[in-house]
């Protein structure tokens, strides 16, 4: 019978590596947290048409969606994102505002897997929404380039860009698409199509033939009413009041049709250009309202965990701990022993394991040895009649060669001299 795999574009995460996938989603779940940011945890699916809102010309939306029919005859999709379900519970719940929520979870993208793009990824990201302060964008920015910081990310640079309100943009879309034409036959014939369909996005072309024109298309900073110009400007000065370095990217786009005003990404320089993207996010000033809610402009970003890990791979940083337990209980008495002992020390904080199925004592000393742990604790009928149990210490630049017995009752309280 031949064995299932995976689905084509998922992974199995297993240890040691998913140690790390619960250290950076705690890290993530505290920085945030300590700012006043709240878990917020919505459906992986949703109706169709909660999603529609992110851009019916969007690759996201047209080719990448994970819809189908449930039983009861709703059109249903598998998140491609968490923003538009994170704003459909908005609507649907009207916290008071500012609103401040972070997720974390897996997104669904019907896409060509390759190394750092998946089918089924994982996001960490936050939203803030009912307010325009621009302050609040700095606050997302400063935040994510902290949370970084703290895995030891340092080969990475944050984009910043702004594409103006409705109104602005509307004019810049305009402008692009003029430009564009009058350039199509210099462009690549998928560009031309992309053109067709959504002028924005042939920014986004990393093909050669289309660089010399993407390079000098209008710049959407160039467009911006003076409200959304003065935004901007604000932005910036409190991104270096935070002394948090970025650049400006006057064709940083992004993929989602929502976006007004503030855009932004961290891109690493030690992933390769086409999946460097660590995280973005912008303001999408308009969203709740189109989505049937109060107007509530606001602010967020996802960042890709499985990226994140990559980068942090490529730079040598935030490795997986080494699986350890503090003890492990040896016992050649049948389990019974272990049994209590391992609770005992668990219920004083102390992390024990032990092997079952009554292994021999040469099988159960080898999985002590694996299992990392500073001390074992050794039972068997003669340490279990005169009430003691045998102790050997194994790290700590104790001689492994020693050990001795300690009376069973005070057992805690030896075990913790050699931790
Ligand atoms: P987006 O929602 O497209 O703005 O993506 C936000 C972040 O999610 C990106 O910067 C990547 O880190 C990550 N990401 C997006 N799509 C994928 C994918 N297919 N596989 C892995 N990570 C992804």
């Amino acid at each position: 019978m031949t064995a299932f795999r995976a689905p084509i574009g998922t992974k199995d995460v297993l240890p040691p590596d998913s140690a790390r996938w619960a250290m950076l989603a705690a890290r993530f779940y505290e920085q945030f947290h300590a700012a006043g940011y709240g878990l917020v945890i919505t459906p992986i699916f949703e109706e169709l048409g909660v999603f529609l809102r992110i851009g019916e010309a969007t690759d996201v939306v047209t080719k990448e969606m994970y819809d189908f029919d449930d039983k009861g005859g709703r059109r249903i999709a598998l998140r491609p994102e968490s923003t538009a379900s994170v704003v459909r519970a908005f609507v649907e719940h009207r916290p008071t505002t500012p609103w401040k929520a972070i997720y974390l979870g897996p997104q669904f993208r019907y896409e060509a897997p390759q190394a750092g793009r998946f089918r089924q990824f994982h996001q960490v990201g936050a939203e803030v929404l009912g307010t325009l302060d621009p302050d609040a964008d700095v606050e997302v920015m400063a935040l994510l380039d902290r949370f970084y910081r703290s895995l030891g990310l340092q080969r990475y640079r944050l984009l910043v860009n702004s594409l103006g309100d409705r109104a602005d943009r509307a004019r810049y879309v305009d402008v692009v698409r003029a430009y564009f034409q009058s350039h199509a036959a210099e462009l690549s014939e998928q560009s031309r199509v992309t053109l067709a369909r959504n002028p924005l996005r042939v920014l986004d072309s990393k093909r050669r033939e289309d660089l010399p024109i993407v390079m000098a298309a209008p710049r959407s900073v160039d467009y911006l009413s003076d409200e959304a110009g003065a935004h901007f400007e604000r932005v910036q000065s409190g991104l270096r009041a935070l002394d948090v370095p970025f650049e400006l990217a006057p064709r940083l786009v992004r993929g989602l049709d929502y976006y007004t005003r503030t855009t932004f990404e961290f891109a690493s320089d030690a992933l390769g250009s086409a999946q460097n993207a660590l995280g973005g996010g912008g303001r999408y000033d308009g969203l709740s309202e189109e989505m049937g809610g109060p107007a509530a402009p606001a602010i967020g970003f996802a960042a890709g965990v499985e990226r994140i890990l990559l980068a942090c791979d490529a730079e040598g940083v935030f490795p997986a701990p080494a699986a350890a337990v503090d003890v492990f209980v040896v016992d050649t008495t049948g389990g019974a022993e272990a049994m209590a002992l391992t609770f005992e020390l668990r219920s004083a904080g102390v992390s024990a394991d032990r092997a079952f199925d009554g292994r021999s004592m040469k099988s159960q000393m080898k999985a002590a040895d694996r299992s990392g742990a500073a001390v074992v604790l050794i039972v068997g009928s003669q340490e279990r009649d005169a009430g003691t149990v045998t102790l050997r210490p194994l790290r700590n630049g104790f001689d492994q060669q020693s050990q001795f017995e300690v009376s069973r009752a005070d057992v805690v309280q030896h075990v913790r001299k050699y931790l």
